[in-house]
């Protein structure tokens, strides 16, 4: 079995996800190749011709601790030989009652209900859903609207699409999608020169405070990715804007929905981005690194309070009758306790603090790149955006796919990374080592002078 074979078969059945399938057809410039993966292990995963790619970016964000990751695979094996999977309504199961457990211990306080779906766009629709129907409950059926940053991305499902402002994804959409109420962001790229991260996300929340002053009697919930707005660009901003966001929402009787399905499990420096910001949501969504990568799994997080307004005599139909067929899945639930375990057992966010700064070192060099307009860094996550004018940060027009070579580059000499438009951007899982994470770097620069040429 070769390559080629394979992605011949792969071409002719499959639709690949956010993907214009012409691409992989074409050669030249334009032309992605498609990659059948054979294995992986650790930061590695290997080809069917024997070439091997460093997994730069968690494949999408979700892998932690490398791929077939010894615990983890033992944990999934030992609970295969005892349950699969068992429907979760009317039942129950060990690994479901002790992830939930888990999870109301390591969030933050407050959070003491765990509800489960299968996918991070699903726990986001829980979300929406448990939040305009808690205040239904409570008769002020008139909130029902949502409030949400611009530039922000919460999952490509109607209204996990339409709570976020990523336009490429969005724009076909539009008249499908519920009305929101977008709001400026904190995202800090366009902060003026000298200005600190904190003093721009303060200044930003004005729009905020306007938007819950004008709209509160109307708003259900505000909805925010804290400290890193991952799929739109990875621009970032400040813990401040969260604190002022919890202290407004409480003053207007509005939900707070933390999207940490990204920068959860220790992502941004802390297990939770939001304890950067001392805060609790109502609602925190889980999803990505819960399982350390291998199953599809998510978890809505909520408070009592939350749960105390569905609790209630059956007839009066306050009941949150929402579902997925496999929410909870046992397999998945393992997974994500043997991924918490590794946490427990060892040092992970001291190790990932000193592996960030390994990596803000190997990209100092970027700074005074002529084409680079910011590097910028939280925790794990760190990015470089290409501009067409360092100066005045005029972007490269988006038709040049200028990351596109970057990606073509990188993969050519076996590092695997896939840059957002002309941001190209390093989410590695937490086992990389430091020679690879140089690796990375430098294959990242050396696709930065190809991607910047003419
Ligand atoms: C990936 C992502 C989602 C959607 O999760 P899926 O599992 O892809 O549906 C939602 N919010 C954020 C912040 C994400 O990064």
């Amino acid at each position: 079995m070769n390559n080629r074979a394979l992605i011949e078969r792969d071409l002719a059945v499959l639709w690949h996800p956010c993907s214009q399938m012409k691409d992989y057809e074409l050669s030249g410039d334009e032309a992605l190749p498609m990659i059948p993966i054979k294995s992986g292990s650790g930061v590695w995963l290997e080809d069917f011709n024997g070439n091997r790619y460093l997994d730069a970016i968690s494949s999408w964000w979700v892998n932690l601790f490398g791929h077939a990751n010894p615990t983890i695979n033992q944990a999934i094996k030992d609970q295969l030989d005892t349950l699969e999977h068992v429907i979760l309504g009317g039942f129950s199961h060990q690994a479901a009652i002790e992830l939930a457990e888990k999870l109301v211990e390591i969030t933050p306080a407050g959070l003491n209900k765990c509800f489960y779906a299968d996918s991070g766009s699903a726990a986001v629709e829980i979300a929406l859903k448990m939040s305009f129907h808690y205040w239904r409950n409570l008769g002020k059926t008139e909130k029902n609207r949502f409030i949400t940053l611009e530039n922000s991305y919460h999952g490509e499902t109607l209204g996990a699409l339409a709570v976020g402002n990523v336009a490429l994804y969005k724009s076909t959409y539009a008249p499908l999608l519920m009305d929101v109420i977008s709001v400026p962001g904190p995202d800090c790229y366009f902060r003026e020169p000298g200005e600190s991260w904190r003093d721009y996300s303060s200044r930003r929340f004005k729009a905020m405070e306007e938007a819950l002053a004008e709209h509160a009697e109307s708003v259900s919930a505000v909805i925010v990715e804290p400290l890193v707005q991952c799929a739109g660009n990875m621009r970032m901003y400040d813990p401040v804007y969260l604190k002022l966001l919890r202290d407004a929402c409480d003053r207007y009787e509005v939900h707070l929905i933390a999207d940490e399905i990204a920068v959860g499990f220790g992502r941004t420096g802390t297990l939770f981005a939001c304890e950067q910001a001392g805060i609790s949501p109502d609602f925190l969504c889980l999803s990505k690194g819960l399982t350390g990568g291998y199953l599809p799994l998510s978890a809505v997080l909520t408070t009592d309070n939350v749960y105390r307004a569905f609790y209630d005599e059956y007839r009066n139909l306050n009941a949150f009758l929402h579902s997925h067929s496999y929410t909870g899945n046992a397999l998945g639930c393992r997974a994500a306790l043997a991924t918490i375990g590794i946490f427990q057992q060892q040092d992970v966010l001291a190790r990932n603090r000193r592996l960030a700064e390994v990596l803000a070192g190997a990209l100092e060099r970027f700074r005074e790149h002529p084409k680079v307009g910011e590097v910028r860094q939280t925790g794990l996550i760190a990015a470089i955006e290409l501009v067409k004018d360092k100066r005045t940060r005029e972007p490269y027009p988006w038709q040049q796919r200028r990351g596109l070579r970057v990606y073509r580059h990188a993969l050519a000499q076996g590092v695997l990374l896939r840059p957002l438009g002309n941001v190209i951007y390093f989410m590695p899982p937490y086992v990389i080592n430091e020679a690879e994470i140089e690796l990375m770097v430098e294959v990242a620069w050396q696709g930065v002078q190809l991607a910047v040429q003419d």
